[in-house]
């Protein structure tokens, strides 16, 4: 069954969107089954994919307001080789809508019950706020991916963050668990960074990954062209960090599999 695995951090700016894309499509250059779920109204995930927002005739509004079936809402024809539910402003609403109906938290735990045996990993790109999409998205990972820049307040930040999830995880999904911490745009150069880096390494040990997504201009021009970085320049250190991040995220659930079987 699909790993099902929510890309949050509540801070805006911090890589969400750009790890959403990059590891689905590194994901399914390994040939694993993907799915990219856009949940966040800007629908910046759904036009980095190659698919145009104002035109796309489903969007992840229909999935959880109407409860139309995921096999329905999903397009299949993306520029990152995964499929893709996709966003735009309509979502907006969606947020407003979930709040008079009924099971409004489980909506999308529930529709991807249907689909989750078709792909070995299911991505969501979460809105950075904590609102009723978010939880939704809490609601249906297994575990959470974090990315996050390091930044003088970065640690306090992610206290909150885990704070929250703790609380959140406790009502609505108390199997959630951390899959890792990733530090984006890192810049070696800068001795702050180099610090926090530290930090977290010591308050967050091995769920901090060791690949690190380095600020890369590529990573930042790819959505303009609608495709994932290694579509655009494979040789990029950003794509290659992407890919590299994939390759951690397959070793570690290989690993978690072996422990189990073991236990
Ligand atoms: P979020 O989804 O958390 O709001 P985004 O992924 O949209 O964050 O990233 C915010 C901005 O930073 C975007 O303009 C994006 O292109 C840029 N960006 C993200 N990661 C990198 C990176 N590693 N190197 C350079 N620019 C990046
Ligand atoms: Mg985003």
């Amino acid at each position: 069954m699909g790993r099902v695995i929510a890309i949050a951090n509540q801070k805006g700016g911090v890589g969400k969107t750009t790890t959403a894309v990059n590891l689905a499509a590194s994901m399914a250059a390994t040939r694993r089954k993907v799915l990219l779920i856009d949940l966040d109204p800007q629908g910046n995930a759904t036009m980095g994919s190659g698919v145009d927002k104002y035109e796309v005739e489903n969007t992840v509004y229909e999935l959880l307001v109407d409860e139309k079936p995921a096999s329905e809402v999903v397009v299949t024809d993306t520029n990152g080789k995964y499929h893709l539910v996709a966003a735009n402003g309509d979502v907006t609403a969606a947020e407003i809508k979930l709040m008079e109906v009924f099971a409004r938290e489980v909506r999308l735990r529930n529709a991807l019950k249907a689909v989750r045996d078709q792909y070995d990993f299911i991505f969501i790109d979460c809105p950075p706020s904590l609102n009723m999409l978010t939880v939704n998205a809490m609601a249906a990972a297994d575990s959470l991916l974090v990315p996050m820049q390091c930044e003088y307040y970065a640690l306090e930040g992610l206290t909150a963050l885990m704070d929250t999830v703790r609380q959140l995880a406790e009502v609505v999904n108390p199997e959630l668990a951390i899959e890792g911490i990733l530090r984006t745009m890192y810049d070696p150069r800068n001795r702050l960074a180099n610090d926090v880096s530290e930090q977290l390494k010591q308050h967050f040990g091995d769920k901090v990954y060791r690949t690190v997504i380095p600020r890369n201009v590529r990573l930042a021009e790819a959505p303009s062209f609608g495709a994932p970085a290694m579509y655009y320049d494979k040789s990029s250190t950003g794509a290659k960090a992407y890919l590299a991040l994939a390759g951690e995220l397959i070793r570690r659930a290989e690993k978690k599999q072996t422990q189990a079987v073991n236990a």
